[in-house]
């Protein structure tokens, strides 16, 4: 199928991931968000954590998508779903991926290595889950270019190395001959991006890809990842709690709150005019949204257990504007009234491929429709004048 096909690139539908505590007894991490705020808690044991509930989204050639929320609320296993990489005992229970028009859910191991890496990249937050720590960079980085891309050692070796420059690792030094742990964090987490772009790869999923970087490296990746979306149409799932980096890069946004969406929406409407009081908190706790010398605002309290979410909408016990009703009906994702389309609807076709230009129209027609596309939970409070008919 084209790559710039009518159907979006990625589109995910109904995705819910589940984690067998009973037989995890809070041990297997992999699949969690932060191990330490996701793994099921010592009570929990005998119980089922339902962590992605019911997600769905697009995601277009050339588009950047923000998977916004805080730890816990899903991110992190989302992408790991997306990628066919949820182990026992998580399990995904019931949704389709669908990429480039082929469902990937229910693919068998051979054809899941033939996607991973090739054509859906995942850079993981943490850079010794990617690097092996016996092996040279050259070694894991030519890997993937010689059993994908057919190149020669030399051509892939060169290839890494082009890259590795692009994202401020030259100078001369012999990147590829250095073993993992004699680079700093910040050297570890660009050689993963670099071995994760190295196939260029049309959709990237990056996970916190930027936490152990400075503002300068930052800036450097991000405009690397731009360049990508242009001129190649690469559409990236950029998951983070750090919406500065977010706003540089992403159009759109959807916000993940207890495993299920509350808001989505072009990424500048979201941070001018949150509507749903979890994005509104999120939003007013960033760096730079406080006023001179007061502490910044956070929503109180935590996500919760998610063996065992709160009943109705599940931000009732930290909402300040929940009622009687928010404890007992879980509401409703709508599209905006000013949105125009449907939740699930899609807006016009993707460029066809033809011209060297298709990526560079594709990012554009990518850009242009992020306007589309605008949902948010009908909520139950008064400023909410869809209420009375979700409630
Ligand atoms: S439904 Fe109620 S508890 Fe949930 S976000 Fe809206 S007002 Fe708050």
């Amino acid at each position: 199928m084209s790559a710039y096909a009518a159907e979006p690139r990625l589109v995910v539908r109904g995705l819910d991931v589940r984690f067998d505590v009973r037989r995890s007894s809070g041990a297997d991490t992999r699949g969690a968000e932060d191990p330490r705020a996701e793994a099921p808690r010592a009570e929990s044991i005998g119980a089922e954590a339902h962590v992605v509930d019911g997600l769905d989204f697009e995601l277009r050639a050339g588009e950047v998508l923000a998977l916004l929320g805080e730890s816990g609320s899903g991110k992190s296993v989302t992408a790991r779903a997306l990628l066919g990489l949820v182990d026992p005992p998580g399990r995904i229970v019931a949704g389709s991926v669908r990429f480039e028009g082929r469902e990937l859910c229910g693919l068998d191991e051979a054809a899941w290595r033939r996607v991973r890496g090739r054509e859906i990249a995942l850079v993981f937050q943490d850079p010794p889950a990617t690097l092996n720590p016996v092996l040279t960079l050259g070694e894991q980085l030519c890997e993937a270019p010689r059993a994908h891309l057919g190149l020669s050692t030399n051509a892939a070796a060169e290839r890494a190395r082009a890259l590795l420059a692009e994202l401020g690792l030259d100078g001369g030094e012999p990147w590829l001959a250095r073993y993992p742990h004699q680079l700093s964090g910040g050297q570890r987490q660009r050689a993963a991006l670099a071995q994760a772009l190295l196939c260029e790869p049309k959709l990237v999923i990056a996970d916190e890809p930027t936490t152990a970087l400075d503002p300068t490296l930052v800036a450097v990746v991000v405009e690397l990842l731009r360049r990508r979306t242009r001129e190649l149409g690469t559409s990236v799932l950029w998951i983070t709690h750090d919406l500065r980096v977010a706003r540089m890069l992403a159009q759109r946004a959807i916000v993940l709150y207890a495993g299920r969406v509350v808001e989505e929406g072009p990424l500048g409407e979201l941070a001018r005019a949150p509507r749903h009081p979890y994005t509104q908190a999120l939003f007013a706790a960033r760096p730079g949204a406080e006023k001179r010398g007061r502490p910044l605002s956070t929503a109180r309290g935590a996500a919760g257990d998610p063996t065992r979410w709160p009943s109705g909408c599940r931000f009732h016990p930290r909402c300040p504007f929940a009622d009687a009703r928010c404890a007992e009906l879980s509401p409703e994702l709508l599209p905006e009234p000013s949105a125009g389309l449907s939740p699930g609807l899609s807006p016009g076709p993707s460029p066809e491929l033809g011209s060297e230009r298709a990526p560079r129209r594709a990012a554009e027609a990518a850009r242009e429709s992020s306007n589309a596309r605008s949902r948010s939970v009908a909520c139950h409070h008064p400023l909410d004048e869809r209420a009375e008919g979700a409630g």
